[in-house]
């Protein structure tokens, strides 16, 4: 027994030798494929670094515009210097590279890789343009960005523009606006009949179904237009940018909700085959400063808009209030008709519109025992 045992030492040393040198030739073997894998990447990272996209912006606002213009000025900063320079975007303010109604088509063909505005100026390409930014009566910037994010709306968006060689997304958006400003007071629907008021899109269109005269004008001809009564009547945004454009110094009634606009999504549009050009980083970037400009707003909107309304109610010739409830009725009754209509008119309206009406059902469903409950309980 005890020869057998030491005759078993060399064999058991010779194995454990094997092994040994087994082990260290699999980790030589090992530690070449790494160090070839590191010599890799750094050159891969190094190709996409080096690469400096300049692209261009074009945008349906005044240059730095406040608020709506210098959004997108923000995002292309903020995207600058996540991509270390390699994003470098040139924002154009309306008219200065294209016509602001030629952003959609500038992108598409490829003039500009980028561009910054609102689907429902679209609508007369595309019937269901309006649902991705706002329609009367339909759903707050919270909403909005939820039915977008996580309810499919964007889903959709992408669907419906993809034909046209864009992608969508969603980059700002103002908060529930005002009605507007008056010159007379309104007290009933009649007060509305033949009232001339500059208010353009899906709001004009369910303001003339009231009996008003809707006028489409550009931001800066409304000031002159309500001093020399050529409009008796405006909507614009809310307190913060109708004061910049002093909007309270021509006209008297400062009327609330704007249930035209209750929470515009404002839209940034990439010409898809751009995008595609672009290293999976940057595209996602793309993607994070879109969602940030998207927030950023609404709390820029939010602040400022506390701070101009308190100004404005110091002021003893601005009168601010509600709309009677019986115009505000009759708005909703003709807007939800305006509706039925444009989704009787075209499938893809129609598909859009159900997806956006179950979603909006839903949230205000939920909205009632939360935001709306909360808001109401505060103020017992
Ligand atoms: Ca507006």
């Amino acid at each position: 027994m005890g020869e057998k045992q030491l005759n078993i030492y060399p064999a058991i040393i010779l194995l454990l030798v094997t092994a040994l040198t087994a082990v260290c030739w699999l980790y030589a073997v090992d530690k070449a494929a790494e160090v070839k894998v590191r010599q890799q990447i750094p050159q891969q990272a190094q190709s996409h670094s080096e690469e400096i996209y300049h692209w261009k912006m074009v945008t349906t606002w005044p240059k730095n515009f406040p608020g709506l213009g210098t959004a997108p000025e923000r995002f292309a900063e903020v995207l600058r210097i996540m991509s270390r320079g390699r994003m470098d975007i040139t924002v154009y303010g309306g008219g200065e590279l294209v016509p602001a109604m030629g952003v959609f088509d500038a992108v598409s063909l490829g003039t500009a890789e980028m561009g910054h505005g609102a689907a429902y100026y679209w609508k007369g390409k595309i019937p269901s343009a309006p649902f991705f930014t706002t329609v009367p009566f339909g759903m707050t910037a919270q909403e909005m960005n939820s039915w977008l994010h996580y309810g499919g709306g964007e889903e959709l968006w992408r669907e419906i523009y993809a034909p046209f060689n864009l992608l969508p997304m969603a980059c700002g958006n103002t908060g529930v606006q005002m009605a507007g400003w008056f010159n007379k007071e309104i007290n009933s629907v009649t007060d509305l009949k033949g009232l001339k008021m500059r208010i353009p899109g899906v709001g004009g269109e369910i303001f003339k179904r009231v009996g008003g005269t809707a006028v489409t004008l550009p931001g800066s001809e409304i000031y002159t237009s309500l001093q020399t009564g050529v409009l008796d009547a405006t909507e614009w945004v809310s307190p913060y940018n109708d004061m910049a454009l002093g909007l309270h110094e021509v006209a008297q009634y400062y009327y609330y909700p704007g249930w035209h606009e209750p929470g515009p999504t404002l839209e940034l549009i990439i010409n898809l085959d751009a995008f595609a050009s672009l290293p999976e980083d940057l595209q996602k970037m793309i993607e994070v400063a879109a969602r940030y400009a998207n927030q950023d707003m609404l709390d820029e909107y939010t602040a400022r808009n506390n701070q101009a309304l308190v100004q404005l109610q110091a002021l003893s010739t601005v009168d601010v209030r509600r709309l009677p409830d019986d115009v505000i009725r009759a708005l909703h009754q003709a807007s939800d008709q305006y509706l039925e209509e444009v989704i009787a008119r075209d499938e893809t309206a129609n598909k859009v519109y159900q997806s956006w009406k179950a979603f909006a059902d839903g949230a205000r469903h939920y909205h009632e025992i939360s935001e709306q409950a909360y808001i109401n309980a505060r103020d017992l």
